[in-house]
């Protein structure tokens, strides 16, 4: 069924802290949300159920974002993972590259995730795509900077020939302001439904819970969420 609703979004949501914030985000502004998530032989199964239970909590906290969110969708993009090999899909360490990225850097992946997207949008009728894509993150992944994200936006625009917008309301957000502004759109429940549910970890660890959530503490995600946790209740 196509929803042609002019006020809808496809959400680029992976259940992480980033994404879940930018799904509440699109909820309280469109009229239609629909979510895509990617299978590309993460090593963390956590992550896509992590998918499902806050999709599901956010419904319970707010009557109009049930009525809001329609369907999820998750795309096997495994062949995609295989060519792309980095620390997030190998048992490969994580650790600084001599050109400044990380490990976890995988090739190309926001390219193929907002093209992938952009596909399913213009098929379900869907006027714009939103992700949590942030430039504030130590990592500084060149494929989240908004430059790019601006490129590809033209980029979709002319080879659909209609417009894609891309919405990153996190872009120049540091992880503090991002815990902030959940709290502005769902207050203290929103808060608290990210922190039990999201799942931020890079080794997929669930064992240990701390005030910001759960994860193994001292990967570079752990760290970056909680030191955001930490400074944002500080400021309080
Ligand atoms: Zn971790």
């Amino acid at each position: 069924m196509k929803t042609n609703t002019p006020s809808s979004a496809l959400v680029l949501f992976s259940g992480g802290q980033d994404s879940a914030t930018v799904l509440a985000w699109a909820l309280a502004r469109f009229a239609r949300v629909e979510t895509i998530g990617f299978d590309y032989g993460q090593s963390h199964e956590v992550e896509l159920e992590a998918r499902q239970r806050l999709r599901a909590g956010l419904t319970d906290l707010d009557a109009d974002w049930a009525g809001r969110l329609g369907p999820d969708h998750v795309v096997d993009l495994s062949g995609y993972g295989a060519l792309a090999e980095s620390a997030l899909t190998a048992e490969m360490e994580i650790a600084w590259r001599e050109d400044g990225l990380p490990t976890t850097f995988v090739p190309g992946r926001n390219l193929v995730f907002l093209t992938v997207a952009s596909a399913l949008a213009y098929r379900r009728g869907m006027r714009r795509l939103a992700g949590g894509m942030c430039e504030t993150d130590f990592s500084g992944y060149p494929d989240c900077r908004r430059e790019t994200i601006d490129a590809t936006e033209q980029v979709l625009t002319l080879g659909l020939q209609r417009d894609m917008p891309i919405d990153t309301p996190l872009m120049q957000l540091t992880k503090a302001q991002t815990w902030a502004l959940a709290d502005e759109l769902g207050g203290q429940e929103l808060v608290d439904l990210i922190v039990e549910l999201s799942h931020t970890c890079y080794r997929g660890d669930r064992g240990q819970r701390h005030d910001w959530g759960y994860g193994c503490g001292d990967c570079p995600a752990c760290e970056l969420r909680q030191r955001g946790w930490h400074d944002w209740r500080a400021g309080k």
